[in-house]
């Protein structure tokens, strides 16, 4: 209720000084329409006047073009309760300037943020220089927001020397500190991609973990409202509004910015597809408000186009992936049960969907850079122990539990040619390296690529340096490089002649502030697939 009263009293201060065709038009917003005229024109809130900071959440710049980049942000100055806004389009204005302390102002302009989106923007500013940084900032109400740097991609096709980016994701809340986001600010990549599971949707852990250092508001989360909330609580972490604050950043998800292991139209719990379809609209309406998406990102109903092709001048090809939205039934939840492997051969089982799977293999066939990156979210590479046991379970979630998927696309790479193909993955909560072959239980078979997985921001709690069973997954496995399982993420840079990847880690994300530290580095020579030490 006191919630509701502050946001009252905040309206009816801007009330106070609107025009009469403003209040005519904000009282039918609000209900009044029968005696008010319906067909006014839709005017924006010029001045609001908000008793709380609306930017509690900080701002964000995605996916970078040469042009253009996104700019984000979410008015919300109860950002826990639903937004804290009143239900009515607020202008909101935008600037991009070519230096930190906004002395030359590039680009500017005036975006609404409507009660529809949560009271989000997603500004697509364009006419800007290739390969160059800049900040931006909002303002409303009288308030300013928090400066962001972002960096526009170099002209596609043109000549680059290098390019510095960071690869993270799966940040649970309660289990740690977001640390790493803080190491990947300090970075000041050119682009940072996110691996997905930015948020999970679970209930506030209420001890069974007793090394959770806080706790999610409420239970699990199931309306627009409740994703709404969680992203808030989320972003309202310092670290990761400083990582946004850093570098553009391009994101896809994995299952738990719905519900965790959810496969298309199906949850884990066999919830009638009508019935989940409603909560994954949901969920995805509060994936749109809340990332530096463009517009052709904007959901209908439980749909949300996340797949597309960014690109780095002559450097890296950037394919984005979504093996949530359109993949098949995992095969069983039981992995043991040996029906269960000749279940993910069969190549009616997808991970892509045909759609996305088209669509990626003519990409493939029109390689446009020195490297063809697949950012996505769950491994590719197998993790299994077949070379010594060949009944060993596999998870059914990965790629392994759909391998029928995984030959059509190893093979397209292969057979296509695509040059110096770099597989980005996430998911599994610990860092690896691996060289993709053609057939991983023959280590003469041709490799195809080289996949990175990074670890957890914090997901797992603070990790071991004991590598449980390396040695015996390594002989099983030969083509797995590298594994650790500490928190961190992992930074790369891609020149024409190589592409470095830095496997950083933090000792402990139970406690604040921890140092970061780079425990391996495996480098991809261009024209030669394998990573080498
Ligand atoms: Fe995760
Ligand atoms: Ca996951």
């Amino acid at each position: 209720m006191r919630a509701a009263t502050d946001t009252m009293r905040c309206y009816d201060r801007a009330l106070s000084r609107m025009s009469r065709r403003e209040l005519l038009n904000i009282a039918w917003k609000l209900g009044a329409a029968a005696v008010l005229q319906p067909l006014a024109p839709v005017t924006a809130f010029a001045q609001p006047a908000f008793r709380n900071y609306p930017f509690a959440l900080g701002v964000a710049s995605g996916d970078p073009w040469a042009d253009s980049v996104v700019l984000w942000t979410r008015l919300a100055p109860e950002p826990f309760v639903g937004g804290g806004m009143p239900t009515a389009n607020v202008e909101v204005q935008w600037e991009v300037a070519g230096d930190r302390p906004f002395r030359s102002i590039v680009r500017s302009g005036t975006t609404v943020a409507r009660p529809e989106l949560g009271h989000s923007v997603h500004v697509e500013a364009g006419g800007l220089s290739p390969a160059r940084e800049y900040w931006y900032r909002f303002r409303c109400g009288g308030e300013v927001s928090q400066i962001g740097r972002t960096k526009t991609a170099p002209a596609a096709g043109l000549p680059v020397d290098r390019l510095r980016f960071g690869v993270c994701g799966c940040g649970h809340y309660e289990t740690g500190h977001f640390t790493a986001y803080g190491h990947v600010a300090d970075e000041a990549f050119d682009f940072i991609f996110h691996t997905g599971d930015y948020i999970y949707e679970g209930r506030r852990d209420t001890g069974r973990n007793p090394n959770n250092v806080r706790q999610h508001h409420g239970q699990e989360i199931y309306t627009l409202v409740d994703y709404r909330n969680r992203y808030a609580q989320y972003k309202s972490d310092p670290h990761l509004m400083a990582a946004h604050h850093s570098a553009p950043m391009i994101v896809t998800w994995d299952d738990h910015e719905v519900d965790n292991d959810y496969a298309g139209d199906l949850d884990e719990r066999d919830t009638p597809p009508e019935v989940f379809l409603l909560r994954r609209a949901a969920a995805y309406q509060a994936y749109f408000e809340t990332m530096p998406l463009r517009a052709s990102a904007m959901p209908t109903g439980p749909h949300l186009s996340l797949y597309r092709r960014l690109r780095f001048g002559n450097l890296i090809d950037l394919n984005v992936l979504d093996t949530r939205q359109y993949r098949s039934k995992q095969a069983c939840a039981a992995i043991a049960d040996p029906a269960c492997r000749s279940a993910a051969l069969d190549p009616a089982r997808s991970m892509l969907g045909a759609a996305q799977e088209q669509w990626l293999f003519k990409n493939l066939g029109e390689p446009a850079a020195t490297w063809t990156v697949l950012g996505q979210q769950v491994p590719t590479f197998a993790r299994d122990n077949r070379g010594t046991n060949p009944e060993a379970p596999l998870s059914m979630d990965k790629w392994d539990g759909y391998a029928a998927g995984r030959q059509r696309l190893y093979r397209r790479l292969a057979d296509a040619k695509t040059p110096n193909p770099i597989v980005l993955s996430g998911d599994v909560h610990t860092h690896w390296c691996a060289d993709l072959k053609t057939d991983f239980a023959n280590p003469k078979s041709a490799t195809v690529g080289v996949e990175f997985t990074n670890t957890s921001v914090t997901s797992g709690g603070d990790g071991s340096e004991a590598q449980p069973n390396w040695e015996r997954l390594h002989a099983d496995n030969p083509h797995l490089t590298y594994h650790s399982n500490r928190r961190g993420y992992v930074a790369c840079t891609a020149t024409a002649q190589s592409m470095q990847a830095d496997f950083r880690v933090i000792d402990k994300v139970t406690v604040r502030d921890a140092p970061i530290r780079t425990a391996a580095t495996r480098v991809v020579q261009a024209g030669r697939p394998g990573s080498q030490p």
